[in-house]
């Protein structure tokens, strides 16, 4: 899929103004960005750019700020740390005042635009006001190109930018393209995906798909309750999405029809209450009784995960097992990433992907070099696994005019 996508390294950028699409949407806690994957995966093309003496504009999104200013949301943060990884300053302005800045800038410089989103024109649904938002900074601009995999939402800076420039794709959306191809055209058998996390909502459709594709589906994490409820066992307190739970079965049925094998927790971690300090129990059966929340897998779940990981030959992992941020419930999270990173053949295809994950990954000191490919967008990765299509990735092929 996109293999026809037009590259950067293919176009001749010699001197230019080029704006280049950057997903600097980083987590942030108290001011310090807890993890930087995604601004040190855009690092080689802002390189790229600046050995070849154009005038970066980097634009972003952060948060979700839904038009207003927001200080919380500000890209400051990522402007700083951006400046450290490439050891040179970065310059700052808002987009309604960023005309001066970009035609005063020399050669070689980087300037960062404020966060989008502070703009209702950014996320408008008319097609005609994001064109309006972002006309002025086309303008202002010769080359576009877009380094922000994750971003598949019809917005300004990622759908009709590209339509008003000759427009590209970064090394970071080129390698993120190339890597997902692999699994989605070839698949080794046996594929299994690996999914947690909670926001069922958003991978629901995306799992429909998924279990005609793979062999196994291993769920853990508040997602796994869906499914257990869904089966009419007892969860207890645990976190569950009422409104999903017709669906969780459908795709209980789709993945039998299929001859896909999903498995569930058998047993749980869980706590009294839903806090941090709260004392881990171990739930030994599946059910979970009342007054507890399951916040992390049990061992002898990890220990049947373990197996079907270790025959795999094509992984892919998105989301945690449970409530990774908190000690006393990280273990099932930690357990499967390195069961993933290192128990698997050595051949084995092995992708992950998504914010949540790529910062577990960081914080339980999971190693991104055992992986074939980290990705920076988890949705949109499980979307391009399940056959999306994206018009955003269109507007940097064959097709530059795309309708509403
Ligand atoms: P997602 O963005 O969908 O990958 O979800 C990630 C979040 O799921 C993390 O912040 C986890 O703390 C949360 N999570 C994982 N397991 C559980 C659980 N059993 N109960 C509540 N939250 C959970």
């Amino acid at each position: 899929m996109y293999h026809n996508i037009r590259k950067l390294s293919d176009a001749n950028i010699k001197n230019k103004t080029v704006v280049v699409r950057v997903n600097f949407d980083v987590p942030i806690n108290n001011g310090e960005i807890t993890d930087n994957t995604r601004i040190a995966s855009s690092v080689k093309t802002i390189e790229y750019l600046v050995e070849n003496n154009c005038k970066v504009v980097l634009i972003s999104h952060m948060g979700r700020p839904e038009g207003e200013a927001v200080d919380d949301l500000s890209l400051m943060p990522a402007r700083f740390e951006l400046g450290k990884l490439l050891n040179k300053p970065i310059k700052f302005a808002h987009i309604e005042a960023c005309e001066n800045s970009i035609k005063f800038m020399e050669q070689g410089e980087i300037l960062l635009l404020e966060n989008l989103r502070f703009h209702k024109g950014e996320e408008s649904k008319k097609a005609k006001e994001r064109e309006e938002f972002i006309k002025p900074l086309a303008a202002l601009c010769d080359i576009y190109v877009n380094d922000s995999f994750g971003v598949y939402r019809e917005h300004a800076s990622v759908l009709e930018l590209p339509q008003l420039l000759p427009s590209y794709a970064g090394f970071a959306m080129v390698k993120e393209i190339e890597a997902l191809s692999k699994i989605d055209e070839s698949p080794e058998s046996p594929y299994i995906a690996v999914i947690g996390g909670v926001k069922m909502d958003t991978k629901i459709p995306i799992l429909k798909s998924l279990v005609k594709q793979v062999d196994t589906m291993l769920i853990g994490g508040a997602m796994a309750y869906t499914f257990l409820k869904a089966q009419g066992v007892s969860i207890g307190d645990s976190k569950f999405e009422k409104e999903n739970l017709k669906t969780a079965e459908e795709i209980l049925k789709s993945a039998e029809k299929n001859k896909c094998e999903i498995l569930l927790p058998v047993d749980h971690i869980a706590g009294k209450e839903f806090k941090e300090n709260t004392k881990p129990i171990e739930i030994t059966t599946q059910q979970i009784p009342k007054g507890h929340y399951g916040l992390d897998i049990g061992p002898k779940t990890m220990s049947q995960f373990r197996e079907v990981i270790e025959s795999a030959k094509t992984i892919l992992w998105n989301g945690p097992m449970g409530v990774f941020e908190w000690e006393n419930f990280n273990k099932g999270t930690e357990a499967i990433g390195e069961y993933i990173a290192l128990s698997t053949p050595k051949d084995a295809y092995k992708i992950a992907g998504g914010a949540d994950t790529t910062y577990a990954m960081l914080k339980l000191r999971i190693k991104p070099k055992r992986f074939n490919h980290v990705s920076i967008g988890g949705g949109m990765m499980l979307n391009f696994l399940s056959g999306g299509k994206f018009k955003v990735l269109d507007v940097l092929c064959g097709v530059q005019k795309i309708s509403e």
